[in-house]
């Protein structure tokens, strides 16, 4: 973590809670929540609940973001979603190219640079995940996997949009299993994203960059994670379901 990047951390909700249970996390998020100056905390919340939750978050610093979009700004796209309709039910942020997004609905590299820019385009702040899956790390394909990813999403930003995006580095191994990278494996990964940024789109970009771990963050390890010079804050699946997990996380002392 650096003095100069404000600490961001982040819920993904995924398919779970209903309605009542989601409305019950976000108040008891919101009545814990300081004055949000320094710390970034936000969720992102199942779609058809945006518009409930963002009316809680409101009046606070608390972001509220969605966990996917569709890159054109509308038409005959059943069961897609655009940036505007997310903006109108109080959407300020948006996650593009989920692991799951990705490896389970086999949504393409290609599509996360249009998607990025829809975000941008439609006052989303875009959190772009990448990260490699076990067998590329097992065959040390890590970097190469992350440069395709970079490359296919990113090649073509300019700084002032870089300054909206947040990267998001998810080993796929480490999403839901319990097994968290080992500071050393996270070190390395943010590293090399880090240094990507500021070699292809500008050495200020890459110190600016805010880049969020994620895969099986607890209360145990998010101290030791944000101890690392290049972790800015983390994405939190499963614990941030729960606020005697959530919390502490959100509270971490650094
Ligand atoms: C995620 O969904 O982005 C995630 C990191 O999940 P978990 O914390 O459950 O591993």
């Amino acid at each position: 973590m650096s003095d100069g990047r404000k600490p961001y951390i982040a819920g993904n909700w995924k398919m779970n809670l209903d309605r009542s249970k989601a409305l019950d996390l976000i108040k008891t998020i919101k009545g814990r929540l300081g004055d949000g100056n320094d710390r970034e905390v936000a969720v992102f919340a199942p779609s058809v609940y945006l518009a409930d939750v963002s009316a809680v978050a409101q009046g606070s610093p608390l972001g509220v973001g969605a966990q996917n979009m569709y890159y054109e700004p509308g038409g005959a796209f059943t069961g897609e979603l655009c940036g505007t309709m997310l903006r109108e039910v109080g959407a300020d942020r948006v996650l593009v190219g989920h692991s799951e997004r990705r490896h389970v609905f086999g949504e393409p590299d290609e599509w996360m640079s249009r998607k990025i820019r829809a975000a941008l385009r439609d006052s989303l702040l875009p959190v772009l995940c990448v990260g490699e899956r076990l067998e590329e790390r097992k065959g040390n394909k890590t970097d190469r996997v992350l440069k395709k990813q970079l490359e296919s999403a990113l090649i073509d930003l300019q700084a002032d949009e870089v300054r909206r995006l947040t990267i998001a580095y998810e080993p796929v191994w480490a999403i839901g299993t319990g097994e968290v990278a080992t500071p050393d494996q996270a070190a390395a990964a943010h590293a090399f994203i880090r240094k990507w940024i500021a070699q292809k789109l500008g050495a200020e970009s890459g110190e600016a960059i805010r880049i969020l771990y994620g895969g099986s963050v607890s209360p145990d390890n998010v101290k030791a994670l944000m101890a690392l010079d290049d972790v800015d804050g983390v994405l939190v699946g499963g614990a941030s379901l729960k606020p005697d997990l959530f919390l502490p996380i959100i509270e971490y002392d650094s």
